[in-house]
């Protein structure tokens, strides 16, 4: 369907074309939404704007009554145009049955960039040059490859899927670091079991090639020493090991046991420290110790990744509006996900909600404390519908003490800046790229509305047309 739609937009520069030839005037060229009222994180809110673009470039930005002709004029009296979103924590090759739909998912829900922070080259490179082929609609995508893990590797593909590699010395990373870049990545994902020595491998090797870092702290470390390090820290992962009162004698007794006397595979090791240590943390939070640590983080963006932290208290499948997003999902995910994941307790009274409330406070602590947050769902992981998600995500943001228009900065121009694709994206600003999507009430003064999508703007492309 959205390939016939791009057609579509090629058929309109086609007649764009033919008018030109027919010496009716050289300047009238591209498509024009007019009186919009245009919401973004860096300019605020403008009201009766016209918005110009044509293909992917946006080429003119001003009130309406100063606006020049256009190929093509679309009326926005009483609608908004925010920058296309991100969702800057994606696994488009975690699980088959999604790879082929998210895309589409994607753009159907206003995500018209995307981050792919973990999957195994072999399988991802194929997807990301389907998705950037031209004959495909799609999100724009940005790739990490596979979680770079230390000697035990969480993601080894024996309980859970193989999306992470072993890096158990500093050659062996750097060497990972420089294939990865010749493979096209545009970044790296740095992941939990990694060795002191290694993650400094990691680091100067993403420094030398280029290339920014997105990263789980790793548990032989702490938050406020590996986080500055980075560009971005993921799942709010290990920030309450760092936060704890006693937060040294934690690190201690993690490091003793990472040697893995009982020679544990990758994911219980890590399931088993975390078992022991997460909620005694939280539970130990000491505010001194946690504002130390905030104050070395205000360079890196936090993905908190709240809609899966927060599963227990804001479950997505228990919204008004979840029957209606399952059903794009293919059968056997509709199937497999009609009913309270096995892991959740049907009964609301029953489930834990104490790590999801840690979770809403952390966010609120750190955006106060001046912390950059960005928006990431883990799709298609935890019942997370691609795209559908994302706008769950900026939802919990706001509970959890953001602006809305901070909400949508943290899905726009955040995400661009992790990449240095802050000249091109994340804004409504001539010269920038046309990824836009036009809503039919205002984000900023309801961070719900933006779930009122009209029509989507992905590289020039209209969505649907
Ligand atoms: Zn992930």
């Amino acid at each position: 369907m959205l390939n016939i739609l791009k057609n579509a937009g090629t058929l309109a520069i086609l007649m764009l074309f033919s008018l030109t030839s027919c010496g009716e005037g050289d300047q009238i060229r591209g498509i024009a939404f007019h009186n919009a009222t245009l919401v973004d994180a860096v300019n605020g809110v403008r009201a009766s704007q016209t918005v110009v673009f044509d293909g992917d470039r946006i080429t003119f930005v001003g009130p309406t009554t100063n606006a020049p002709a256009a190929a093509r004029s679309i009326d926005a009296t009483g609608q908004f145009l925010i920058p296309g979103l991100w969702d800057m924590h994606v696994h488009l090759t975690y699980d088959d049955r999604f790879t082929e739909i998210m895309p589409e998912s994607f753009l159907r829900y206003g995500v018209t960039s995307v981050r792919d922070t973990g999957g195994l080259l072999e399988k991802l490179l194929p997807v990301v040059e389907r998705m950037r082929s031209l004959d495909t609609l799609a999100p724009r995508v940005y790739f990490s490859g596979p979680l770079l893990d230390g000697e035990f590797v969480v993601y080894d593909g024996s309980s859970v899927p193989e999306i992470g590699t072993q890096n158990l010395t500093a050659e062996q990373a750097t060497a990972n670091v420089v294939k990865l870049r010749n493979a096209g990545a545009s970044f790296i994902k740095i992941y939990e079991m990694v060795s002191p020595a290694v993650f400094d491998a990691l680091v100067a090797a993403a420094r030398d090639n280029d290339m920014p870092i997105a990263a789980h702290v790793p548990l032989a470390l702490t938050a406020s020493d590996a986080g500055p390090r980075v560009g971005t820290m993921e799942h709010l992962r290990n920030v309450e090991l760092n936060c704890a009162s006693n937060w040294e004698e934690l690190l201690a007794t993690r490091r003793q046991l990472l040697k893995n006397g009982d020679a544990l595979a990758g994911h219980p090791l890590r399931a088993s420290l975390h078992k022991l240590q997460r909620l005694p943390a939280i539970a130990a939070l000491d505010e001194q110790q946690c504002a130390a640590v905030l104050s070395r983080l205000t360079g890196t963006i936090q993905v908190p990744t709240a809609g899966l932290n927060t599963i227990a208290l804001n479950p997505m499948f228990e919204r008004h509006d979840w029957n209606d997003a399952l059903a794009h999902m293919p059968d056997a995910v509709q199937e497999d996900w009609q009913d309270v994941p096995d892991w959740l307790p049907v009964d609301k009274s029953e489930r834990d909600t104490t790590f999801a409330r840690y979770t809403m406070r952390m966010i609120g602590r750190m955006h106060a404390a001046g912390v950059p947050i960005g928006a990431g769902t883990d799709t298609p992981i935890a019942y997370a519908i691609p795209g559908y998600s994302l706008l769950n995500e900026l939802e919990i943001l706001v509970k959890s003490g953001l602006t809305p228009l901070e909400a949508i900065e943290s899905a726009t121009i955040r995400p661009a800046e992790f990449l240095s694709l802050q000249d091109e994206m994340g804004t409504i600003d001539v010269g920038k790229r046309a990824d836009l999507v036009l809503l039919d009430a205002n984000p900023a003064e309801d961070i719900n509305n933006i779930r009122r999508i009209a029509m989507v703007v992905a590289a020039g492309n209209m969505v649907p047309d």
